[in-house]
């Protein structure tokens, strides 16, 4: 298996890369952020429980996430590798994740962190606010809100990882293309 981690603060570009690398590399996408949309789209429990954090910009409560990523897990036996975009946002959740994976004889390989200027990222997400139909998108106290939860509670997930050296650092500014190719060329040095 070959089990990547694209990490960065919210509006780094991790969703749009995501469909990029998943396609080339022949991974499964697992987006936290998407399935919880999801579920609040289908009107679940699930969906009704998270909702709150989400429209005030907040982290949803670890056992919530860490039970759908075992799901995906558990139900996709045999699979090539996961891309996961989005999670894990807390160094608990980034111990779960590892144990998970250990169960399966697997771990993270690589984790390539997307860096974006803070300007840069609440530009883009009220640029972005204005098509994606996402709330939390729209008003500046809410971005402010997420990226304050990245910083607090989400950065730490890089020191959890550059403990085993799997963090590669990525200029996330720039075209699209770009970014994509330097991101496929950290991939293929690890795989190589
Ligand atoms: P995203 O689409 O990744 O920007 O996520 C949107 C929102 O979903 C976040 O602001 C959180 O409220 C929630 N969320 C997504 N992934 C996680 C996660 N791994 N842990 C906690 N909350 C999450």
């Amino acid at each position: 298996m070959f089990n990547l981690i694209l990490f960065g603060p919210p509006g780094s570009g991790k969703g749009t890369q995501s469909e990029k690398l998943i396609e080339k590399y022949g991974l499964m996408h697992l987006a936290t952020g998407n399935i919880l949309r999801e579920e609040i789209a289908n009107k679940t429990a699930l969906g009704l429980s998270a909702k709150g954090y989400m429209d005030r910009g907040e982290l949803v409560p670890d056992e919530v996430v860490i039970g759908m990523i075992r799901s995906a897990i558990e139900n996709n036996p045999g699979i090539r590798g996961f891309l996961f975009d989005g999670f894990p946002r807390t160094v608990a959740q980034s111990v779960a994740l590892d144990n998970l994976l250990a169960e399966n004889d697997a771990q993270i390989d690589l984790v390539l962190a997307l860096q974006v200027s803070e300007d840069e990222l609440i530009d883009r997400l009220i640029n972005r606010g204005k098509t994606s139909g996402r709330s939390d998108d729209v008003n500046e106290k809410i971005i402010r809100a997420r990226i304050g939860e990245y910083e607090n509670k989400t950065s730490p997930v890089a020191g959890h990882y550059s403990k085993s050296d799997k963090v590669v650092k990525v200029k996330g500014e720039g075209t699209i293309d770009d970014i994509f190719d330097q991101l496929s060329k950290e991939i293929d040095h690890k795989q190589s």
